[in-house]
């Protein structure tokens, strides 16, 4: 019962790292607001915690829009009284997001909007309710990509990652006295949705994990373990941090055979 007596809002909770880390929550004794867009699979995420004697809600909220964040802060305060944890963690990676020169207006902005706005309305509208709460704890979903280059690109993607790492720095420093810890979760890749439908042949799939030291992909279980560290009190000196749970990528040069 590591979250015992705490309140968490989860974005993105339908699927992947969302869904994982909602159900591990919840485990843990926190009481939960999941969020997402999809409504069938986050109503099912809620009822699953439900069922298994835990206590949330879904809530559709769309990230990229401010009256769908505050709306969500204020529904977690309303239900369960008080805010403790936000995992700021929808995000998106379009098809269409491709190198500097291909890559659509249109494309970029929708993905800022969602992976970097929605990031910012996130700690905008929580940041007061964690202040009333005495404090608490933010983890930005990121990526290994804000961190490392690849010739497989996403620009926009990429980009709206780095956003988020040098915001959660930024707001890490500015409420470090305030018992409000800011960190960012930068997975590695890993075998959800998000990736796997574009890695949809064997030899895609080879050109990255050539590049991963533990020669397979990351579990959304895997980041949802890390969002508990970083959510509990044992991370209680840990802010401003790019945590890092890649398989070894970023440390790589050469990968064992
Ligand atoms: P996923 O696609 O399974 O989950 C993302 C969720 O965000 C979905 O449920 C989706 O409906 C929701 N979402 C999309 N747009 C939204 C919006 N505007 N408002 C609210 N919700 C919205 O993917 P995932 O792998 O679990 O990704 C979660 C986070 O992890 C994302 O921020 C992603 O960029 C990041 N990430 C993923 C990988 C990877 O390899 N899968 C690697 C690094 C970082």
């Amino acid at each position: 019962m590591r979250l015992e007596n705490k309140v968490a809002l989860i974005t993105g909770g339908s699927g992947g790292i969302g869904r994982e880390t909602a159900l591990l929550f919840a485990q843990e004794g926190a009481k939960v607001v999941v969020t997402d867009v999809n409504d069938t699979a986050g109503q099912e995420t809620a009822d699953e915690i439900v069922r298994n004697g835990g206590e949330a809600y879904f809530l559709h909220s769309d990230v990229s829009k401010a009256a769908d964040c505050e709306a969500a802060v204020t529904f977690a305060e309303e239900q369960f009284g008080k805010l403790n944890i936000i995992f700021n963690n929808a995000g998106i990676m379009h098809s269409d997001d491709d190198n500097a020169v291909t890559t659509e207006e249109a494309i970029w902005d929708l993905t800022m909007n969602i992976n970097a706005k929605g990031v910012f309305l996130g700690c905008k509208y929580g940041i007061p309710a964690l202040q009333r709460a005495g404090g608490g704890s933010i983890i930005n979903t990121a990526s290994f990509v804000a961190i490392l280059g690849a010739a497989t690109p996403q620009v926009a993607y990429t980009a709206s990652k780095g956003a988020v790492l040098a915001l959660t720095r930024e707001l890490a420093v500015i409420h470090a006295r305030e018992n409000i810890r800011v960190n960012a979760l930068c997975p590695g890749p890993l075998r959800t949705e998000l990736l796997m439908k574009f890695l949809n042949t064997e030899e895609k799939k080879q050109r990255r994990l050539v590049h991963i030291p533990m020669g397979r992909f990351g579990e959304a279980r895997e980041m949802a373990y890390a969002a508990l560290f970083l959510a509990s009190d044992e991370s209680s000196f840990v802010t401003g941090t790019d945590f890092l749970v890649d398989g070894g990528i970023t440390s790589a040069y050469v990968t064992p055979v």
